[in-house]
């Protein structure tokens, strides 16, 4: 790889040890791609498996690099191959970007607050300290403010639509923080598909620090997959690489996310729908007086605030119903984060806050 001087800034930012230089571990599947066959080469069974005719080779190990899956997600976002990194989950890629740009007990990471847990979780596993700036109240950034808290602050993690709130960040008031800031933003997008005009991806030129993450546990639909990706320029790709565990991606995610991926047509009548059920639901709790706000919302959650979260969670998990209590976020004050359900389970929620009101 070229070091021109985006890869130079860009390999400045990296733990010194690895700057030093590093030899990753190399896997029997990366050391031979040709075609053969006779595999003696990775101390597979080459018996088979008691999974033998169940659609897959069971007995060998998996793509390191996910090519066909990586192949179909450039093909679906437009964006190249060598610019995708696939992680299990994106709890994974969250992780190895701390691992190879903050330095334990030394670097930071910047958040907002309130946001996802685990970008701080993360973080202090690895003993690297979290810089959080509150919110506006009403969720909204203050972009002068989290520019001077950032100084130093190796990575910045932000999430658009942010989780718990549900409010999508300006791409272009995110592009003019990442100009101005040294190390990386991390835009995480997991909500991203239920406002694609929103996403960063709609920019022109994406800046070079700038990485977007992406999952298909939401709009798609496949939590259960475990797959999680990052958009970036390649030689950031090229380090989380590098660092990965060998075959973090498993055959059963690969070959179920490439038929799901095939399936594109899927996801538009998937986003309408939820956005429809949002909008209704959004009206039918506002007109509940248990209901003091509900937060406006560009992903498939809605923030709503009443006047005793603890008891209306008690109450409707009475009715098993499960819905999530973020009181202590900050400024979350008896806030519930409730998932947009199908039609049913929205009206049965409706009406089971309307039977408490009625008991209250
Ligand atoms: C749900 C969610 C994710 C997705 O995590 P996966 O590990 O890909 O399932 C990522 N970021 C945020 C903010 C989320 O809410």
């Amino acid at each position: 790889m070229t070091l021109d001087e985006t890869t130079h800034k860009l390999q400045s930012l990296l733990r010194p040890h690895f700057q030093q230089g590093f030899t990753a571990y190399s896997s029997a599947r990366d050391e031979f791609k040709g075609k053969a066959s006779i595999w003696l080469d990775a101390n597979e069974n080459s018996l088979g498996s008691p999974l033998d005719g169940a659609g897959g080779d069971w007995h060998r190990y998996p793509d390191p690099y996910a090519r066909k899956v990586r192949e179909a997600l450039s093909n679906w976002l437009k964006v190249g191959i060598d610019q995708l990194f696939i992680g299990h989950g994106s709890d994974e890629p969250i992780d190895l970007l701390i691992r190879l740009f903050c330095q334990p007990g030394q670097d930071s990471i910047l958040t907002l607050d309130p946001t996802y847990g685990m970008y701080a979780v993360s973080a202090t596993i690895n003993n690297v300290a979290v810089k959080a700036v509150p919110t506006e109240p009403d969720f909204s950034v203050d972009w002068q403010k989290l520019a001077a808290a950032a100084n130093d602050c190796k990575l910045a993690f932000l999430c658009s639509p942010n989780n718990p709130t549900g409010q999508a960040l300006n791409p272009l008031d995110i592009e003019v923080f990442a100009r101005q800031f040294n190390g990386l933003v991390v835009v995480d997008e997991a909500y991203g598909d239920f406002c694609p005009e929103k996403s960063i991806l709609s920019l022109p030129v994406l800046p070079p620090n700038v990485l977007v993450m992406k999952t298909l546990s939401k709009a798609w639909g496949l939590a259960a997959l475990r797959l999680g990706f990052v958009i970036a320029h390649p030689f950031l790709v090229h380090w989380l690489n590098q660092i990965k565990p060998p075959y973090n991606l498993s055959l059963p995610t690969q070959q179920m996310a490439l038929q799901a991926l095939a399936n594109t047509a899927w996801l538009p009548a998937s986003q309408l729908h939820i956005k429809q059920q949002r909008q209704h639901l959004h009206n039918e709790l506002a007109k509940l007086p248990l209901v003091e706000t509900v937060f406006p919302s560009d992903a498939n959650f809605l923030l709503v605030r009443v006047r005793d979260a603890a008891a209306t969670y008690n109450y409707l998990a009475q009715r098993g119903i499960i819905v999530r209590d973020r009181s202590r976020n900050r400024h979350c004050q008896n806030c519930l984060r409730i998932t947009i359900g199908t039609e049913k389970e929205n009206a049965a929620l409706v009406a089971a806050l309307q039977e408490f009101q009625l008991q209250g």
